[in-house]
């Protein structure tokens, strides 16, 4: 399919204006000097702009448009404590002058609140604990309390991934493409950071519809490859039924590395404290302790392994993250 239509399909859904759009893509010479293997470049959705950036502003701008047309009267989500997404969607909400409501993992921490956390309170989310139950039937319990109040939640699901949110990457491969267009420079693979796997998935159809001949590698951050490329699929098939696009992505045509899963989800070891500090000192880009800081670890250990090599030019796709960063002072270290 035509850019310009994938584009109209686009503009027939509800989106509210939330992010810097289009995000820089800029070279990483200094990156690949040091790496010696492919031209890398990044793709800077750490500066989507809406308290501090990153990935889930473009799932938002579709999602809190959803919400407003449902009239709902407060927004929902959940995440860890350090959730990026969490803090994204408190920002929005603000914005939009919608109440906010997150419900975080576990119990309320005894140190002083830093990062994401910390910005969900300033943001003026009004932040509750699952304790011991599982984090879905957490929000769901929340969200029921809240309609016995006679309230109207609008629940985004863990990582704004659903079809609506997908939606925003699929955007977002029509502005790279726009931009490949324009500058002349195309890539042979994108890497990003997968988690929740909307935005693999949304960067996935997008490719496929445009017809994009590179592949989209997804760094796996949690997920073991095979029941995630099942999810991704279907996360696809989502976004794809709401812009009535016929390309389906089919769970073999998704690549997902998972060797770098280390010690699980947040837990931070040396890929990233690694690529944290060659990503600061080789170009002044910082990177996160639990997403970028293992997608950036994982590009290395790749191009290490010459599965990237000399003469391919490969896009690091920025999703954000860097709040974190100031959570986990102690373990980046100097
Ligand atoms: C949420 C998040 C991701 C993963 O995106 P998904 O759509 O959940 O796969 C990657 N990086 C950062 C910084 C994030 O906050």
């Amino acid at each position: 399919m035509r850019e310009d239509e994938l584009c109209a399909r686009l503009e027939n859904l509800n989106r509210v204006p939330l992010g810097h759009l289009p995000t820089p893509l800029e070279p990483l010479s200094r990156l690949t000097e040091v790496l010696k293997g492919p031209e890398l470049w990044v793709k800077r959705d750490d500066q989507t702009g809406l308290a501090m950036g990153g990935n889930k502003v473009r799932k938002l701008e579709f999602l809190m448009a959803d919400a407003l047309v449902q009239q709902a009267d407060v927004v929902m989500t959940a995440g860890a404590p350090q959730s990026n997404h969490a803090r994204q969607t408190a920002a929005a909400a603000a914005h939009l002058g919608v109440p906010c409501v997150l419900v975080l993992h576990g119990q309320p921490p005894a140190e002083v609140p830093q990062g994401n956390y910390f910005l969900d309170r300033l943001l003026g989310a009004d932040v509750r604990w699952s304790g011991a139950r599982p984090m879905a039937r957490a929000l769901e319990e929340e969200a029921e309390t809240l309609r016995a109040e006679g309230r109207r939640p609008y629940v985004i699901p863990y990582g704004g991934s659903n079809a609506v949110g997908v939606c925003g990457y699929v955007a977002a491969m029509a502005e790279l493409w726009r931009q490949m267009r324009d500058t002349g420079v195309t890539f042979d693979a994108v890497v990003v950071a997968s988690s929740s796997g909307g935005t693999q998935a949304g960067l996935a159809l997008g490719a496929r519809t445009l017809g994009y001949g590179g592949s989209i590698v997804g760094i796996s951050i949690a997920e073991h490859a095979e029941p995630f490329k099942e999810h991704i699929s279907a996360l696809a098939g989502g976004g794809g039924t709401l812009l009535g696009l016929e390309d389906a992505v089919k769970p073999d045509d998704v690549v997902v590395l998972d060797a770098y899963l280390g010690g699980g989800y947040a837990v931070m070891g040396m890929l990233e404290r690694e690529a944290i500090a060659m990503a600061a000192r080789s170009e002044g880009l910082l990177v996160d302790p639990v997403y970028t800081g293992r997608a950036l670890g994982g590009l290395i250990d790749q191009i290490h392994s010459g599965t990237f090599s000399y003469g391919e030019r490969v896009l690091f796709w920025h999703t954000g993250g860097t709040p974190a960063l100031f959570a986990y002072a102690e373990e980046v270290g100097p």
